[in-house]
């Protein structure tokens, strides 16, 4: 793919937008300017870093009281995109709201699954909290992520992967089953732990309205990881097929979603090219965020023997 490289640098959020519309995913990774982010925006992202660290620290530091998480939070540079004013009393969105969940989870959530579970640990005694990959799928695209926390059963021994979800419209298993997020971590984690492999994806959803998490687990199959690979594969042969033919096409119906207009609406028109802001950063410096770095094949070959695709 001989275009720009920030085309070829995906995640579970940009292949998102990808399918809600092309072109939006073109000019978001071109990093053209849109209407800005709204403080509702910022906030749902403020909160789920929050409530996301909270759950680290508390598999990290499982007797931690509850004074000193709440002063762990507060003193993080994790937290700064959060403005302390800022909030959303309809969704109950807000630093404070975001200790909030940080209490239920210490209080409620945490002592039941930290009965059963406890947190694995990496070659070198790096807990496996906030584990960062790139798979390299072909040419220049690269899927890039990042995994909460990998979990172990104290009983079976099995390994499960977390993720955390903050919402303010429930925790309708329907939001999360099928999404491709869980089980592709789920991929990373077979490649960090050969021995082992995670059968499950548990979301730990904090409902902001209701003021409550719910867990909600959900077995992953080597089927599952097979058909998340391939449509892997699609996703990016349909970039590079966008990219080729330079035209990224644009879909009406990601013009209003939950609530709002599409950030680039009335501007999508123009050519991309007149739109497109001059890259900031080098393809190495971004790939160098990321911890782990597996091929395609890689993850490919362990579930098929070096059978074709
Ligand atoms: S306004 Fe609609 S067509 Fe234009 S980029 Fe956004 S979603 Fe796509």
């Amino acid at each position: 793919m001989d275009s720009d490289f920030r085309l070829g640098l995906i995640s579970h959020s940009s292949l998102g937008t990808l399918s809600s519309c092309a072109r939006k995913f073109q000019l978001s990774r071109l990093q053209v300017q849109g209407t800005s982010n709204s403080v509702e925006d910022k906030l749902t992202f403020g909160m789920g870093h929050i409530a996301g660290l909270a759950i680290q620290i508390c598999f990290e530091q499982p007797t931690i009281s509850l004074e000193d998480l709440v002063w762990k939070l507060f003193l993080s540079t994790e937290c700064t995109p959060i403005d302390l004013l800022e909030s959303d009393s309809k969704r109950k969105k807000s630093f404070y709201f975001a200790l909030h969940a940080a209490r239920i989870f210490h209080a409620q959530l945490f002592p039941r699954i930290s009965a059963e579970y406890e947190l694995v640990y990496l070659e070198g005694g790096k807990p496996a909290t906030e584990l960062s990959f790139a798979i390299h799928i072909k040419n220049n695209i690269y899927y890039r992520g990042f995994i909460d926390v990998v979990i172990r059963h104290k009983e079976t021994r099995r390994i499960a992967v977390l993720e955390n979800k903050t919402s303010s419209i429930g925790a309708n298993p329907a939001l999360y089953k099928n999404s491709t997020q869980g089980v592709g971590y789920t991929i990373v984690v077979d490649h960090l732990f050969p021995e082992d492999s995670a059968l499950e994806c548990i979301y730990l959803v904090y409902d902001t309205k209701q003021f409550e998490y719910t867990d909600l687990p959900f077995p992953k199959s080597s089927q599952d990881r097979l058909d998340f690979l391939r449509t892997l594969w699609l996703e990016a042969t349909y970039i590079e097929m966008c990219a080729e033919s330079n035209y990224f096409p644009k879909r009406g119906t990601g013009c209003f979603s939950f609530f709002k207009k599409c950030p680039f609406y009335g501007v999508c028109d123009i050519d991309p090219a007149y739109l497109a802001v001059p890259a900031d950063f080098t393809l190495a410096d971004d790939l160098g965020k990321y911890d782990y770095h597996f091929t395609f094949e890689d993850c490919f070959n362990r579930y098929t023997q070096g059978k074709e695709i």
